[in-house]
């Protein structure tokens, strides 16, 4: 991350009703026309968070009396032309009147959690997407699929910006404390894989000891990156594809189980494998016909 961001702080909220969470849909004429989002909007100076989504959803569904409810997710996105958010989604279910369409939205519509993810949402959003239906219901979900979910985003954003999209996130009660995804080709560092971007976040946050996490990657860890496991202490892996060609987490080698080294780690793997290898074929096959592309 770099010191020259400005991080501006924006409140959203999930307004629940009868299992259904509302989504707004972006008006022609503003910025990200016609993609859909939470309800909410930037903490103006002076603002606290709750006194910001009542001014809001004031101003954009003409709701009064808004009692703001617990902060269910917060996190970070950074875009392109450089501005940071810090996005903060807190539950809203008791407000006065009827939801109606004002100020940049063209549409609103109640959507089950469990379906949010068919929606085009802003890039923002999209993370918080994912969690919520474990949010809101943990004992119906998969969390070790949710946080793949995540790291599959990480992976995305990769191959967008031309790196093989790998991607990883920590996770240390419910929380991710750390995330990466491959840089290798933008660093021009070998050795910026996205389980080693993640463990440096993480072990500038927590030291370099990571005793309650769990890593979640695309792709099986290299012996690099396994290696890297093992020193920080991580106790549990979870990944999705096997890689035949590095993979040193029980298909190459398994450095992360073996009895010799100093620590072992508990390993699930396989989860969402599919969807990672379709987004690894799909890239390696645009690199393929785009004779003008960065090297494999
Ligand atoms: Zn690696």
């Amino acid at each position: 991350m770099s010191g020259a961001v400005v991080w501006r702080e924006v409140v959203a909220a999930v307004i629940l009703c009868d299992g259904q969470v509302m989504l707004c849909q972006r008006a022609e004429d503003v910025p990200y026309p016609l993609q859909w989002e939470f309800p909410g909007g930037k903490v103006e100076e002076g603002e606290s968070h709750e006194q910001a989504l009542q001014r809001e959803l004031s101003e954009e569904l003409g709701l009064t009396h808004v009692r703001v409810g617990r902060r269910l997710w917060s996190s970070e996105a950074l875009y392109p032309d450089g501005k940071g958010f810090r996005l903060h989604f807190y539950a809203v279910e008791d407000y006065s009147g009827i939801p109606t369409a004002r100020s940049g939205i063209a549409a609103l519509r109640w959507v089950k959690p469990e379906e949010l993810l068919q929606y085009e949402v802003l890039e923002g959003d999209r993370e918080f997407c994912i969690v919520l239906p474990w949010l809101l219901h943990p004992e119906r979900v998969d969390a070790d699929e949710v946080f793949m979910r995540v790291a599959l985003l990480e992976a995305q954003r990769a191959a967008a910006e031309g790196e093989v999209p790998v991607g990883a996130v920590l996770v240390r009660s419910g929380e991710i404390v750390a995330r990466g995804r491959n840089a290798v080709e933008r660093g021009a560092d070998a050795t910026l894989h996205a389980e080693l971007i993640a463990i440096r976040q993480a072990s500038a946050k927590l030291g370099r000891r990571l005793l309650e996490c769990t890593l979640y990657v695309t792709l099986e860890p290299c012996p690099m990156c396994a290696g890297a496991i093992v020193w920080s202490r991580i106790p549990r892996l979870v990944f999705a594809a096997s890689d035949p060609r590095a993979g040193a987490c029980g298909t190459l080698y398994n450095i992360v189980q073996d009895e010799r080294l100093n620590h072992r780690c508990q390993v699930r793997s396989g989860v969402l494998a599919e969807e990672s290898a379709a987004l690894l074929r799909s890239f390696f096959q645009r690199l393929r016909a785009d004779e003008s592309g960065v090297e494999a």
